[in-house]
């Protein structure tokens, strides 16, 4: 079985769909990633991401210990450690890569076979309104993250699939079955 990319602008809904995944098919894995940035109220270490240094980052990276690495919205390196995505291939797990569009083109270049699913918005107009809702960045910081979802929304045609978060257990259902389906 490949590994799934699940790419989509900021807000869009990506983690709480990726919870839904996994709560719903046990065989789903999802790849934590590590970052330099500092973690949210209620973020734990290990569980949403590894929490690390710039410079722990760039040794991981020098090492060749990720899969792919980005600078998302142009602040913070996010990238994905090697050897836990390849132990949980090999144990046949349904393995999810949640990355921003710059990692999604690295593992196409780099894991060719992996499928790749663009999570969208039904408009922009909705990201703006749910990106306020979340209340976790502030308008400056928001202002750099739709700017990168008008580039990253651009790119949607390079998935495999576009999957539409209109309804978080529509948009659950829609992946399952593509996972299902692709072997
Ligand atoms: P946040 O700071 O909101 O948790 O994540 C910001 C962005 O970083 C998200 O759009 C997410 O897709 C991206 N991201 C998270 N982990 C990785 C990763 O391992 N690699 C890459 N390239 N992007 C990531």
């Amino acid at each position: 079985m490949p590994a799934f990319v699940i790419c989509g602008p900021t807000a869009v809904g990506k983690g709480t769909i990726v919870r839904q995944l996994i709560a719903r098919d046990p065989k789903v894995w999802l790849s934590v990633s590590a970052t330099t940035r500092t973690p949210r109220e209620g973020e734990r270490d290990g569980v949403d991401y590894y929490f690390v240094t710039p410079e722990a980052f760039d040794d991981m990276v020098d090492e060749g210990n990720m899969l792919e690495w980005a600078t998302v919205h142009g602040v913070h390196k996010y990238g994905t450690p090697r050897a836990a995505v390849d132990r949980a291939m090999a144990e046949g797990k349904k393995v999810i890569l949640e990355v921003d569009l710059a990692g999604a083109r690295q593992v196409r270049a780099s894991m060719p076979d992996a499928y790749q699913i663009f999570l969208s918005p039904p408009s922009f107009d909705d990201l703006v309104d749910r990106l306020e809702m979340r209340g976790t960045e502030g308008p400056s910081e928001r202002k750099r993250r739709l700017e990168t979802a008008r580039v990253e929304l651009a790119a949607a045609d390079e998935f495999d699939s576009i999957v539409i978060n209109d309804d978080v257990a529509r948009a659950t259902d829609e992946i399952l079955s593509i996972m299902t389906q692709i072997k």
